[in-house]
């Protein structure tokens, strides 16, 4: 079923004349991984910016069938520096989101527990956050939104920042969290690789075209 749906959109910036983005279509399924790949520069943090709510856009854009006019509980965002709180415990960073929208202790450390064991940090959750390494930290902020439940994750080069190894770790937790939770994630990379290894459908962009030129579902994923 169709999650995200956009017709016609296309996106300029306050202090451009240009569109960054002109003309483009495409649909998020539920329970996909749909990755947005191409080279640097294209306009995928764009679209995904306008996919969260933080930038307009001209066109249509919905999620279930209602526009997207602000960012939402509904679609969580991973970014590439996602910028926790260092003096925070893991624990407190992961569970602050649920803290401050009324869950009680009970059900915020239920949750921070099980979050904790996806991501492998169990024995951190005292650490403070400045103490991990940049791939603890990515997971801790996957957590942190992960937590929130939403329905669409959306995730702007979150490896972008981390050395090979630690990055092919984290495609699997991703594979990994994908199976377990059953949630949507709309992903960005420039990265070839980890679109096709992560995604079940892939989008590309190109330099010229300001919209995605090709979609197609990809039986790579996994490998
Ligand atoms: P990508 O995520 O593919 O690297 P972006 O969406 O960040 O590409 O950028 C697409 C184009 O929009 C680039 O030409 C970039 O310089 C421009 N751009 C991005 N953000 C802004 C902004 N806030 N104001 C003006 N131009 C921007
Ligand atoms: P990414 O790693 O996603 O490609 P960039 O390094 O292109 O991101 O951009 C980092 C930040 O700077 C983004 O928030 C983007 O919106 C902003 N930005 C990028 N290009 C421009 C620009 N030409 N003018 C203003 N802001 C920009």
């Amino acid at each position: 079923e169709t999650l995200i749906k956009a017709n016609n959109l296309s996106i300029k910036y306050p202090n451009t004349t240009e569109n960054v983005i002109d003309k483009t279509d495409f649909e998020i399924c539920d329970n996909e991984i749909f990755v947005l790949v191409g080279p640097s520069g294209c306009g995928k943090s764009t679209i995904l910016q306008a996919v969260a709510g933080f930038i307009p856009a001209d066109g249509d854009l919905s999620m279930s069938g209602q526009k997207i006019t602000e960012p939402d509980w509904n679609r969580g965002v991973v970014f590439q520096n996602s910028s926790l709180y260092p003096w925070f415990t893991v624990e407190k960073n992961i569970g602050f989101g649920l803290k401050a929208r009324g869950f009680s202790p009970e059900k915020i450390h239920q949750r921070v527990d099980y979050l904790l064991d996806i991501i492998g940090l169990s024995e951190q959750r005292k650490s403070k956050t400045f103490e991990l390494s940049g791939g603890m930290k990515q997971r801790v902020a996957i957590a942190r939104v992960l937590a929130n439940k939403s329905e669409l994750l959306l995730m702007d080069e979150p490896f972008g920042a981390l050395d090979a190894f630690t990055r092919f770790r984290m495609q699997q937790l991703i594979l990994d969290i994908w199976q377990k939770e059953k949630t949507s994630i709309f992903m960005i990379t420039h990265d070839l690789n980890e679109a096709i290894r992560c995604g079940s459908r892939i989008a590309v962009m190109n330099n010229h075209d300001k919209k995605i030129i090709q979609t197609f579902s990809n039986q790579f994923q996994g490998i």
